[in-house]
């Protein structure tokens, strides 16, 4: 009998058992996808602590983008993480990542205002805090997958920036900022041509090539703008006073598809490489409606 059940839970741990992506040491039951240790080892970028890091700088001279921010450092077996994502149908460990970069988005302009309030007024630190937070929340983001063209997206099965960006927005809601998931308003029109035999000017020029903008679905989205703004004036106690007025204001003006508040889209990449696909976007975003743009991506290649 004592055999019977030794033999029994050898064949349960075999069938079940979980090992981490990095180390591939044993998980416990509460870890997910990596263990503790891999956890406590992950190369965070702190790209969310300045607002001139070097993932910001890498945008200087191109299309106009508040912050850019991303988790990881993409080095070593870390790259696994991205890998499994990418190539291996791993949705969880996206889902991880994403939540973990929604954590620290817009951490730096929160941090800023509260010490704008500080300095200013000389107010309690907590009541600093809340009204740093308060005016974070007052956006609405859209976030913005970068697509996939179609015939990659059914061969995957899903687009790893959409998985991310389900992520982020969890995240995002949690700490009570407005986060809805934006797709559709970018196309993928065609597969990127091979890109290694190219010159650098060339290869930019094609990915610029590569994206469009859906015109249709943008109409869409000021619709749904100009409602939930309705919404907001019409239960104002979800909301502080001033952003009542504010939203009231928005509703008004977005009525009947006239846009004159902008919109916030959050633009979403798995890895920040040369920065030609998000700068496509960025720049497609921004020809084709009054919006502010901020990029966040799962890793950076420094
Ligand atoms: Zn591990």
């Amino acid at each position: 009998m004592e055999t019977l059940k030794v033999w029994a839970r050898s064949v349960l741990t075999l069938l079940f058992r979980r090992e981490c992506l990095i180390c591939h040491r044993e998980l416990r039951g509460f870890e997910k996808n990596i263990c503790t240790h891999c956890v406590a080892d992950l190369p965070l970028s702190y790209t969310w602590c300045s607002d001139k890091s070097e993932a910001d700088l890498s945008f200087y001279g191109r299309a106009y983008v508040e912050k850019v921010t991303s988790l990881l450092i993409y080095r070593g077996k870390f790259k696994e993480l991205l890998y499994q994502l990418k190539y291996k149908g791993n949705v969880s460990i996206g889902i991880m990542l994403g939540e973990m970069l929604g954590s620290k988005l817009f951490l730096h302009e929160e941090q800023a205002v509260s010490a704008s309030h500080t300095a200013g007024s000389q107010q309690s630190a907590g009541g600093d805090s809340q009204q740093g937070t308060a005016e974070a929340r007052q956006r609405r983001y859209y976030v913005v997958p970068v697509p996939l063209h179609w015939r990659k997206r059914i061969k995957r099965g899903y687009n790893q920036s959409a998985v991310l960006a389900k992520g982020v927005i969890k995240s995002l809601r949690e700490r009570g900022i407005e986060a809805r998931l934006c797709e559709g308003l970018l196309k993928r029109r065609r597969f990127t041509e091979t890109q290694t035999v190219k010159d650098r000017l060339s290869r930019w020029q094609n990915v610029q090539k590569a994206f469009a903008f859906n015109p249709i679905r943008l109409r869409r989205l000021l619709k749904t703008t100009a409602r939930l703004s309705k919404n907001s004036t019409l239960n104002p106690s979800k909301t502080n006073s001033g952003q009542a007025e504010h939203t009231a204001e928005t509703a008004r003006q977005s009525a009947g598809n006239q846009q004159l508040e902008p919109l916030h889209f959050l633009l979403i990449d798995d890895v920040l490489t040369t920065g030609a696909t998000l700068d496509a976007c960025a720049n497609l975003l921004l020809k084709n409606c009054r919006c502010t743009v901020t990029i966040a991506t799962a890793a950076f290649v420094p």
